[in-house]
């Protein structure tokens, strides 16, 4: 795939890159041990002020990332600006709390002393996808540096400027030099960097098929690995929930980002006492989002990110109709330059069917008639995903339920699924393994060290 932006809204392509060759990556693993030779002698404190000026550059160069961002994915232009701050909040959650994760944890035993030690390990390698392009890389480098690892970046490869400037802002923030650096790599090349013994682990957040690859090939290196996957997250809503409430952040969970998100809720499955009035408003509101120019305040979507991804979600919308999936509204590409598509809704989608199984990454809600919550919790596990799950009930026994039984790496109750520095994000099944985020997102690339002094 070449190294190269194309803005989606027009097609054009803005910029190439000519891929770092092998002697450039191999000078960049280097550069990576010696910045952690000196990263993990640094204290929490020192590592602390340096995120910290980080998060100070990215707050203050919101708007021109954000620009970068529309530019190279296509999402709207106040989301993308949107994302950039979180992620000054998210380095500076780890710089605040970093040293209290990490910190020896006393066990009594018959030593004099015993603990458990928190110690990082060297250089790791991140294989990020483009949606949320910054966001997705803070969110594994800030934990990275501070607990004293360093970052190797295999950005997508359509986000090159987004993962160059990611770059930049940890230099500008004085981290030894090579303590985050962006490798303009193809995804062919990624095995050649994980069988290199100076790499110590791996994290992929994309496809299932990208996951697998990386983690067989760090199974025989014997080296740890997280794998942030797909999602086909439920959305549960019950004749007790407060319904234009559901509806309302039903439309932003499964459009936002363009409808590509993994957390985006896209099978909305609808208790039958309340099903028509809730498929009557999520229509009229799913027609009157606005998609068009990303960069003009009104626009509630912008386009897809290219051609490829708009053909597969035609596809996938036409695949459901022919075997017997009914189409309510949109679902359609539109004419004109741009990876245009109009917000669709699928409904009686066939159990068993190709698109009752798979995720669709893009604009399109799956409502599903249901008549009590076991059918909803059966239908929502009826998945090879498990990612996230927002239900919408007032009932507490309902509530507790969900929270038991829905197989999904997080349940949010009345409201939407959403990652959260201060909480774990990941998933179980296809969704993935292993946790971004919190205390379990610093200690992912730790040696958990045991220490026994007699
Ligand atoms: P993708 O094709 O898997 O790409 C993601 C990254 O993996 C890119 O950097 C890509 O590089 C690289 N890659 C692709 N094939 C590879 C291989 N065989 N070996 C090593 N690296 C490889 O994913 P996508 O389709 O762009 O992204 C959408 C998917 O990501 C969706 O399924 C979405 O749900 C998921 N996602 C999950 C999360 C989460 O937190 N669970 C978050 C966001 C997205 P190239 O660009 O060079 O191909």
């Amino acid at each position: 795939m070449a190294i190269q932006s194309q803005n989606p809204a027009t097609g054009e392509i803005v910029k190439s890159y000519d891929p770092h060759t092998d002697k450039q990556v191999d000078e960049s693993i280097a550069k990576s041990v010696s910045a952690f030779r000196e990263l993990r002698l640094w204290s929490f404190e020192k590592r602390a002020k340096h995120m910290r000026r980080a998060a100070d550059i990215i707050r203050a160069e919101a708007e021109t990332l954000g620009e970068i961002v529309t530019l190279e994915m296509g999402k709207t232009l106040q989301s993308a600006i949107g994302e950039v701050k979180k992620c000054a909040i998210g380095a500076e959650y780890y710089a605040d709390t970093a040293a209290a994760h990490m910190a020896d944890e006393i066990v009594e035993t018959n030593a004099s002393r015993s603990y458990r030690a928190y110690q990082p390990i060297g250089p790791v390698l991140a294989v990020m996808p483009w949606n949320y392009p910054i966001w997705q890389v803070v969110r594994f480098a800030a934990p990275a540096l501070m607990a004293g690892n360093t970052g190797l970046l295999k950005h997508a490869s359509n986000v090159p400027q987004c993962a160059l400037y990611i770059e930049d802002i940890f230099r500008r923030a004085g981290f030894p030099d090579g303590s985050f650096q962006t490798l303009l790599i193809g995804g062919s090349k990624v095995e050649r960097v994980l069988r290199d013994d100076r790499v110590k682990a791996a994290t992929l957040t994309g496809s299932e098929p990208a996951g697998a690859s990386v983690a067989s090939i760090c199974g025989e290196e014997i080296k740890p690995t997280v794998l942030e996957l797909g999602g086909s997250d439920a959305f549960i809503v019950m004749p007790s929930a407060d319904i234009e409430k559901a509806v309302s952040v039903g439309i932003t969970a499964r459009n936002q980002n363009n409808g590509q998100s993994c957390i985006a809720g896209k099978r909305f499955i609808i208790h039958e006492d309340i099903y028509d009035d809730f498929r009557a408003r999520f229509k009229q509101a799913t027609e009157a989002l606005k998609t068009g120019d990303p960069m003009d305040e009104a626009t509630d979507i912008g386009p897809l990110v290219n051609a490829a991804s708009r053909e597969e979600i035609i596809g996938q919308v036409q695949s459901a109709v022919r075997d017997g999936a009914t189409l309510v509204t949109g679902g359609t590409g539109k004419d004109g330059p741009g990876y245009f598509f109009r917000p669709g809704i699928l409904e009686n989608i066939p159990k068993g069917s190709k698109a009752f199984h798979e995720e669709i990454f893009g604009p399109v809600a799956a409502l599903y008639k249901v008549s009590n919550l076991d059918e909803a919790i059966e239908l929502a596990n009826d998945s090879p995903f498990g990612l996230g799950s927002s239900v919408w009930t007032n009932d507490e026994n309902e509530q507790s339920q969900a929270i038991r039984d829905l197989e999904a790496g997080a349940t949010f109750i009345n409201a939407m699924t959403a990652s959260d520095p201060r909480l774990p994000f990941g998933g179980i099944k296809k969704s993935g393994y292993g946790r971004e985020l919190s205390a379990e997102g610093i200690r992912a690339f730790c040696n958990v060290k045991t220490v026994f002094v007699a």
